[in-house]
């Protein structure tokens, strides 16, 4: 038994059904052991049996987008940047403070289940080089000062709220970059998780602080997401919004069930107006896509307006989360 009283196993497959009542229409993915269990899921999932729609990054080229998109070198470019800052989003244990009828309230601190979703890398937020006499937040930091780091990056990381919910998670959230294929795991560079610093339950996104102890690896992100907002400021300038906005197509950057991020493209096929302003897509999505970039090719006017993806009620019926400006 835990010390909040619940145990904390349960037989497997009381287990799934517990994560099935929990997770609505949310796209998540879940493992409750040794990681190789994820291809399992990927290889027997009840939504999309092929996923022959998705790209892996190796095989993503300027001919896999559409007929109007491929002799614009900024737009793949700018994908492609979005690629490297795309991240998997492990976390290792889920707030008691989620509402009742939420996504994972009835799921409790539960020991040994990890739940898996997607997140990009959005603002560089302190230097690997800062100098002053506060120490590292991180978790590990700031429960142990006799080792506390001196210097450290920190990073905003955007997802959705369902997969980050709040400072607790946070801090039992860490983000692994460059999972591009399945020979990477375990062997990927990794941020861990500090806290929200902004969310909204509704809207369905979250930003939260991750920091590295790794200097070169703060400075090689640094450098890149610089790259990406500098392509998407540029490409915004250019004010190239002449599509129709019901054919806009989107492009989705995420770890589907937890694996090797992939890329899948699709159309916008309707919109809300009221908040959240989400829209809903044909591309394709399955569990792990939660909280990955939905990039929405021609709306570059709008800088910030990459919402998270949020959920899906069919195959081709996905959704993002409130494509937030501030
Ligand atoms: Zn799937
Ligand atoms: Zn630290």
């Amino acid at each position: 038994m835990s010390w909040w009283g619940m145990p904390t196993y349960l037989p497997t497959s009381l287990l799934l059904i517990l994560i099935l009542l929990s997770t609505g229409e949310h796209e998540m993915e879940f493992c409750t052991g040794d990681e190789s269990e994820l291809l399992t899921k990927k290889t027997f999932c009840d939504k999309d049996s092929t996923h022959e729609e998705f790209i892996p990054v190796a095989d993503f080229h300027s001919g896999c987008l559409p007929e109007s998109y491929r002799e614009k070198q900024d737009v793949f470019d700018l994908i492609q940047a979005a690629i490297h800052i795309t991240v998997r989003v492990v976390v290792e244990e889920t707030s008691l403070d989620r509402p009742e009828g939420y996504t994972c309230h009835k799921l409790g601190r539960r020991g040994g289940l990890k739940r898996f979703g997607s997140g990009w890398v959005w603002s560089s937020f302190r230097s690997f080089s800062t100098k002053d006499k506060e120490t590292c937040p991180c978790k590990e930091c700031f429960t142990n000062k006799a080792v506390a780091r001196s210097q450290w990056g920190q990073f905003i990381v955007r997802t959705a709220k369902h997969v980050i919910f709040d400072d607790f998670e946070a801090q039992h959230a860490s983000c692994e970059l460059n999972y591009d294929s399945e020979d990477c795991r375990g062997k990927c560079d990794t941020l861990l998780g500090v806290e929200v610093l902004m969310s909204d339950i509704d809207g369905d996104f979250s930003e939260v602080t991750f920091v590295t102890h790794d200097s070169d690896l703060s400075r090689k992100l640094e450098a890149r997401v610089s790259h990406y907002r500098k392509l998407f400021n540029k490409l915004g300038s250019k004010n190239n919004a002449a599509h129709d906005a019901e054919t806009q197509p989107v492009v989705i950057i995420s770890h589907p069930h937890g694996c090797s991020k992939q890329i899948s493209i699709g159309v916008v096929s309707a919109e809300r107006d009221d908040y959240p302003r989400n829209w809903t897509y044909t591309a394709r999505t399955c569990p792990g896509s939660s909280g990955g970039p939905v990039l929405r090719l021609g709306n570059w006017s709008l800088l910030s307006c990459v919402p998270p993806h949020s959920g899906s009620r069919t195959l081709e019926m996905n959704y993002s989360s409130e494509p937030w400006l501030f």
